[in-house]
């Protein structure tokens, strides 16, 4: 037992020091895309519209329209994959480290170049007296692939700590303030994730996690999905990405509750 507890002290202490510090992400990380119109060649040439559409033409999920000429990248949609990004012979669509994603709503989920992206506000102050100091969620896994779930769970683990924040994930629906929700929402999953949100208390919140559980993600097109959790849930936080990361989603988790500076 004396070397168990010898090894723990030399271990130290493994929590990472977010949000005071922000973890080292891999160089391959892909975060928000940004979107350089003086790039794009519709636009550049002096004006001269060319009529590309290279990276419209090579996205998987249909996530990128061309406003008056320009690429707007629908992140409720997009994997990350990320083809635009390579297809682009302008370097117009680079994806960059910013891992901060999460809306409020579905509308701002949108990477063009001419608004700023509108990052999720905090509850208001009724929720945020009820949730403020303790968020229990219930994971509901609705017909993915489990990508999601696996940085959903990566949270709960010694270097993230979910938990010093006052946010926990627990086995029945009847014990949780809301739904934390991945997968397109399968047929078979929504009667399941209807039962499952009646069964939480009010005020409730609902997360939808992913692009599948905001778009259907790459089940889009499948006939036996329903196209994500808002088709049957009303969604208060969206968190994209394909899977998003671990800091992708507690950074939407502390936006929602109010816990990052106001510099974050
Ligand atoms: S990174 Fe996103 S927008 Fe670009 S091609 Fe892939 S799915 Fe489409």
């Amino acid at each position: 037992m004396i070397h168990i507890l010898l090894s723990r002290l030399r271990q130290g202490h493994r929590t990472l020091p977010y949000p005071r510090e922000l973890p080292a992400l891999p160089e391959r990380f892909r975060g928000r895309p940004i979107v350089d119109a003086s790039k794009c060649a519709n636009t550049s040439n002096d004006g001269a519209m060319e009529d590309c559409r290279l990276c419209v033409e090579v996205c998987p999920t249909e996530a990128i329209a061309l406003r008056e000429g320009v690429p707007a990248i629908d992140l409720g949609k997009c994997l990350f994959c990320p083809e635009c990004e390579s297809a682009c012979p302008k370097g117009a669509i680079h994806y960059s480290g910013d891992h901060r994603l999460a809306t409020r709503s579905r509308e701002d989920l949108m990477a063009d170049n001419k608004a700023e992206y509108r990052l999720a506000k905090k509850l208001d102050a009724e929720l945020m007296r009820v949730f403020g100091r303790s968020l229990k969620l219930r994971v509901v896994s609705a017909g993915g692939c489990n990508g999601c779930e696996v940085d959903v769970n990566v949270l709960g683990t010694i270097a993230w700590d979910l938990s010093r924040f006052g946010i926990s994930y627990v086995a029945s629906p009847r014990h949780a303030d809301g739904l934390l929700i991945c997968g397109p929402v399968s047929q078979n999953m929504e009667e399941a994730l209807r039962i499952t949100y009646d069964a939480v208390p009010a005020p409730k919140l609902v997360i939808a996690v992913g692009a599948c559980a905001i778009s259907g993600g790459p089940f889009r097109s499948h006939s036996e999905q329903l196209g994500g959790a808002a088709s049957v849930v009303p969604v208060d936080l969206f968190i994209p990405g394909c899977p998003p990361h671990p800091l992708t989603i507690l950074d939407g988790l502390l936006r929602l509750l109010g816990k990052l500076r106001k510099s974050a």
